[in-house]
């Protein structure tokens, strides 16, 4: 998955803190003025960094997609539900 097929499939993004859990929704045409379209999603959570307070993000990100309106409907897997 690149961030060219990610805008063309039009696909609910979003980085998931490995560390603090905490989410980011990601806007892939912003993405797309900074990165190349080629990008991977495993290149980008590699760059990532939380903006959680407090978070020392060293566990870095994973990219995660949202695909329906159902509780369950993520792809690869669904978000760590953590806290509050
Ligand atoms: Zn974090």
């Amino acid at each position: 998955m690149t961030l060219a097929q990610v805008q063309q499939f039009n696909l609910n993004m979003v980085l998931e803190c490995q560390w603090c859990g905490h989410k980011r929704l990601m806007d892939a045409g912003k993405l797309l003025l900074k990165f190349p379209p080629e990008m991977t999603m495993k290149q980008l959570a590699e760059r990532a960094r939380c903006k959680n307070r407090g978070c020392p993000g060293r566990s870095g990100a994973e990219v995660l997609f949202r695909l329906g309106d159902r509780k369950d409907d993520w792809w690869p897997r669904v978000p760590i539900i953590r806290g509050r």
